[in-house]
């Protein structure tokens, strides 16, 4: 199948995100060479979009916050989330190597963290870091430092197009389009890579391919918008099934309850509604303004109960719940996405409220904040959280957006991708979104980071050092 003239490496690494870059790191630094192609003219993938938030338990800067935590609550909260659909023993290593893990992203990447630990809806403690800058950015821009350190650069606009397999069914090699420009699907050159310790699928997820997409969750047409940047397509996906992997959850798609109908993508209107109206605020259907769920619920409960009103609804905060969160929500407030308002009759009258109903709905809430009880859909009432009634008020519109694609290949605890017997195809190793299973019906959020970067390394290490036999 090879010839004299086809380039030959130790290991194969397809996709430039989180997931890719460890893996390439690790299988570098256990002695391997190792090319890394990615499709685009940049490396990152969704990761370097995405805020680069990271969940970890147990850690140092939750211990100097007197936050009990541990891998065992971050598994149990991850489970009630997935719905039990999640592989145990997959969360287990992701939850206990998840304070390693961001140790590994400190002290060996040099990533800097905020100060601040968050919560985010379903996870039962803070447990969740934010890099400075709130940018996965700032954890690929040093993944790609580490890696130019030891002579890896990324190969772009090299499309993989396929895995290639010897006569006894290993995968040696993958068929790539090199000079490929994603404008032009027929634009580049065919050549072949013969890869002979492993290949590693990192290819992310789908929730740009409508048409996949549709196939497996038949609502979410090109109608809803996604977070996720074009290139979040199924082709690589696709061609692990042709090789039998093991397809698994690819009908649950995660949508993201934070988003807003006033703005294309992720946007900034995200981290307005997580960081400060779901933790401080609340979330009311217009026609009621009556809430409609836990603010702090995970995304699935949220943006079920967001998508079964049939509209938009309309989360309202305060000046307190901003000075609460830490955010400087100025460009939030520039480019009109948060609206501002001294009262609440303003805020009624402009998003056509009852002002009777919506005060009686704050007036509740915020005695549940003063008893700490939150009778009606038992939200935890954090700590520092202060009764909604400090102008100005803010508000913003909510409607979900395909965020994350929970559903991929089978992996086993080595990052092996597994057949439709459940054997490991020789070869062949996978991790982050690309990967099924491991979240379940559901991913907390911060949890994907987490994930990428522990399979990423594990899956790195194994196809560098196993014979895959
Ligand atoms: C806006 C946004 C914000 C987010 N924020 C967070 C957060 O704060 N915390 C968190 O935990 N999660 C977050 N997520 C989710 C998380 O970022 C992703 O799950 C994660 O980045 C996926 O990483 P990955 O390495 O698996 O894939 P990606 O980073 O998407 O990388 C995959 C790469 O593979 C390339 N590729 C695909 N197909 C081919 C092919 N055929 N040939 C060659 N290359 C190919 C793609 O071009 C891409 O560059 C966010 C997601 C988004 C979209």
């Amino acid at each position: 199948m090879f010839s004299d003239r086809d380039e030959i490496t130790d290991v194969v690494v397809i996709g430039s995100g989180f997931a890719g870059l460890a893996a390439a790191i690790e299988a570098r630094n256990a002695g391997a060479s190792v090319i890394i192609l990615e499709k685009m003219l940049a490396p990152g993938g969704n990761s370097i979009i995405s805020d680069g938030g990271i969940a970890a338990a147990g850690t140092e800067m939750q211990k100097k916050r007197g936050i009990k935590d541990s891998p065992e609550l971050m598994y149990n909260d991850m489970l009630k989330a997935g719905l039990s659909l999640n592989y145990p023993e997959m969360v287990r290593v992701v939850t206990e190597k998840s304070n390693e893990i961001l140790r590994w992203s400190i002290d060996y990447l040099g990533v800097e963290y905020m100060d601040r630990v968050d919560i985010f809806g379903g996870h039962s403690v803070p447990r969740c870091y934010t890099p400075v800058g709130v940018s996965g950015s700032a954890i690929i821009k040093r993944q790609l430092l580490k890696l130019d350190e030891v002579g890896i650069k990324v190969r772009t606009n090299s499309y993989f197009k396929s895995f290639i397999r010897d006569s006894e069914g290993k995968i040696n090699g993958v068929l790539i389009r090199s000079n490929y420009n994603h404008k032009d699907a027929e634009s580049g050159i065919d050549s072949r890579i013969r890869a002979e310790k492993g290949v590693i699928l990192a290819t992310g997820g789908f929730g740009s391919d409508v048409q996949f997409r549709v196939a497996q969750d038949p609502r979410l047409t090109e109608k809803i918008d996604t977070t996720n940047k074009p290139f979040a397509t199924a082709e690589a996906l696709k061609e692990a099934l042709r090789v039998n992997a093991m397809p698994v959850h690819l009908s649950y798609i995660q949508l993201g309850p934070w988003g807003t109908p006033d703005e294309k993508g992720y946007g900034v209107g995200a981290r307005f509604s997580d960081y400060i109206v779901f933790p401080y605020g609340i979330v009311i259907e217009p026609g009621s303004c009556k809430r409609i769920v836990n603010e702090l619920a995970d995304r699935k409960t949220m943006s079920d109960a967001l998508l079964n009103t049939g509209h938009p609804c309309i989360g309202v905060a305060d000046a307190k719940a901003v000075e609460k969160s830490g955010w400087n929500i100025s460009s939030c407030l520039e480019k009109g996405i948060v609206k501002q308002f001294n009262q609440l009759e303003e805020f009624a009258s402009f998003y056509e409220l009852s002002l009777n109903n919506l005060k009686l709905t704050v007036d509740r809430y915020n005695g549940y904040v003063e008893n700490r009880l939150d009778e009606e859909f038992h939200k935890p009432i954090l700590a520092e959280a202060c009764p909604i009634s400090s102008p100005p008020y803010y508000g913003i519109r909510t409607w979900p957006k395909v965020h994350h694609t929970m559903g991929g290949v089978q992996i086993n605890v080595r990052g092996q991708v597994l057949d439709l017997d459940q054997h490991p195809i020789k070869g062949l190793y996978a991790a982050g979104e690309v990967v099924g299973g491991i979240h379940g019906a559901c991913r907390l959020g911060s949890c994907a980071v987490t994930e990428c970067l522990v399979f990423g390394r594990i899956a790195g290490r194994n196809a560098a050092t196993k014979n895959n036999s």
